[in-house]
């Protein structure tokens, strides 16, 4: 009995041997795919009547468009091998989900969407004295006439002193509590949420969720960091990688691929007004993003 299982089990050993030996070596299974880039979307963010954030004489829509060109043509010198496609390149409005679908159809490979911060004005309340009130009791013959003295405030606004870069990435785990507080104080208005708003709830959205956060978070949030290091190098105050979900930015969210939204400056805050509107200002932001994105592409490909 034992010397018949010996028997078959050396039997079997045999043919593996031989059906192993014939067959071409076991080929191990490549390791993940690292796609080499091939396509970025440049994205200036607003456009047309669309002006997006105000500052004292100038709107987003317009300088973030000049800083988005000029990154663009600094891609096109630097990685003549890429293609580098804009989402605008003039003073129009492409719908959110166009640009998206842009991207999506030109397969493209990294998206980078220019814009520019605001936030509100500060108000200030400030007492100046009393001021005599009159009011009235009582009806018929029994009305009577009062007089009460009322604190006086004059009411003022000041910019507010927020200023400096963050970049934003979609948060791809929107269950956890951690991102609430991860980029609650941004101040620029929720970008054009209302327009395309996906159902979180279809199973495509959901398909693509998952696919963005196991292929492509990581990939933005290292572009999203390289970015702001940038920014520190620079000199200027970065408040840092922020995630958004919920109320979302759905640009970030319908575009498959690795997608950040650079907030490159405080349109409301004149010091960083002023830079944004400068030449050398959106030289240098454009020199920024673009050395964070060289950077980027080494790590991804090794080049
Ligand atoms: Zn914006």
């Amino acid at each position: 009995m034992m010397k018949k299982v010996v028997l078959l089990l050396s039997f079997s050993l045999t043919v593996l041997l031989i059906f192993s030996f014939r067959k071409s070596p076991v080929v191990l299974p490549a390791p993940p795919s690292m796609p080499l880039l091939h396509t970025i979307i440049v994205d200036a963010g607003h456009g047309g009547s669309a002006v997006g954030a105000r500052g004292a004489y100038s709107f987003e829509k317009d300088t973030g468009r000049a800083i988005a060109m000029k990154l663009g043509k600094k891609m096109e010198e630097e990685f003549p091998d890429l293609k580098i496609l804009y989402t605008r390149t003039s003073d129009v409005y492409p719908a959110i989900k166009a640009r998206a679908d842009f991207a999506n159809a030109n397969k493209g490979d990294l998206f980078v969407s220019i814009h520019v911060n605001a936030a509100p004005k500060i108000r200030h309340s400030k007492f100046t004295g009393y001021r005599t009130e009159t009011y009235y009791t009582g009806k018929g013959k029994k009305k009577k006439k009062h007089t009460r003295k009322v604190p006086k405030y004059n009411v003022y606004y000041t910019d507010n002193p927020s200023n400096g870069t963050e970049t934003f990435i979609w948060a791809a785990d929107r269950t956890e509590a951690k991102e609430k507080s991860l980029g609650a104080d941004i101040g620029e208005e929720i970008y054009d949420s209302t327009e395309f708003v996906p159902d979180i709830n279809d199973p495509e959205f959901k398909a693509k969720a998952l696919l963005w956060t196991k292929r492509f978070f990581d990939k933005s949030y290292m572009l999203a960091t390289m970015v702001e290091d940038q920014f520190v190098q620079e000199g200027r105050l970065s408040r840092g990688v922020k995630q958004r979900n919920e109320k979302g930015i759905w640009v970030l969210q319908a575009t498959s691929m690795p997608s950040i939204l650079v907030e490159t400056g405080f349109i409301t805050h004149r010091p960083d007004e002023d830079y944004l509107n400068s030449e050398s200002g959106q030289e240098t932001i454009a020199q920024n993003i673009l050395n964070a994105v060289k950077k980027y592409r080494q790590a991804t490909e090794g080049k």
